[in-house]
């Protein structure tokens, strides 16, 4: 853990104490961009299926027209600390950003993963955009 990961989750750790005040916002999450901004967001609970906080606070980040995001972590309510992302998020999570460094873990052993170690062995979205136009010097990814 970098100072600045311990920042991210002091940062999303606030933002759930602040925000997260209904049962329709219960998890905040930080997103810290390749140039070093601080995205928050938090999640908008409703049965039709509502966003995660991971997905409101990309979704923030966009909407500045960051699209670069290094690191990522998510904090529950009512002090309980950092939670790892769902399967869904995992999943956006992975195709938007493949080298997207996620925080987990307990309290006193927080750790940083790349986010296709959450998710191995997974179907790659980009892998199967057929039609999509062909990149000749595709990037590689972590963990491929
Ligand atoms: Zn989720």
């Amino acid at each position: 853990m970098r100072e600045t990961d311990r920042a991210l989750v002091q940062a999303a750790t606030a933002v759930a104490k602040l925000r997260c005040r209904s049962e329709n916002h219960t998890v905040a999450a930080a997103v810290r961009s390749a140039d070093g901004r601080v995205f928050s967001g938090v999640n908008v609970y409703h049965f039709t299926g509502g966003p995660c906080a991971e997905v409101v606070a990309i979704g923030a980040a966009a909407t500045q027209g960051v699209t670069e995001l290094e690191t990522i972590v998510a904090v529950g309510d009512r002090g309980r600390g950092v939670i790892p992302p769902c399967g869904r998020c995992r999943q956006v999570l992975r195709d938007y950003f493949p080298d997207l460094r996620v925080i987990v873990g307990p309290p006193d052993a927080l750790r940083v993963v790349p986010v296709g170690e959450l998710l191995p062995d997974t179907y790659v979205w980009a892998d199967h955009q057929l039609d999509a136009p062909v990149d000749p010097a595709p990037a590689q990814r972590t963990g491929d």
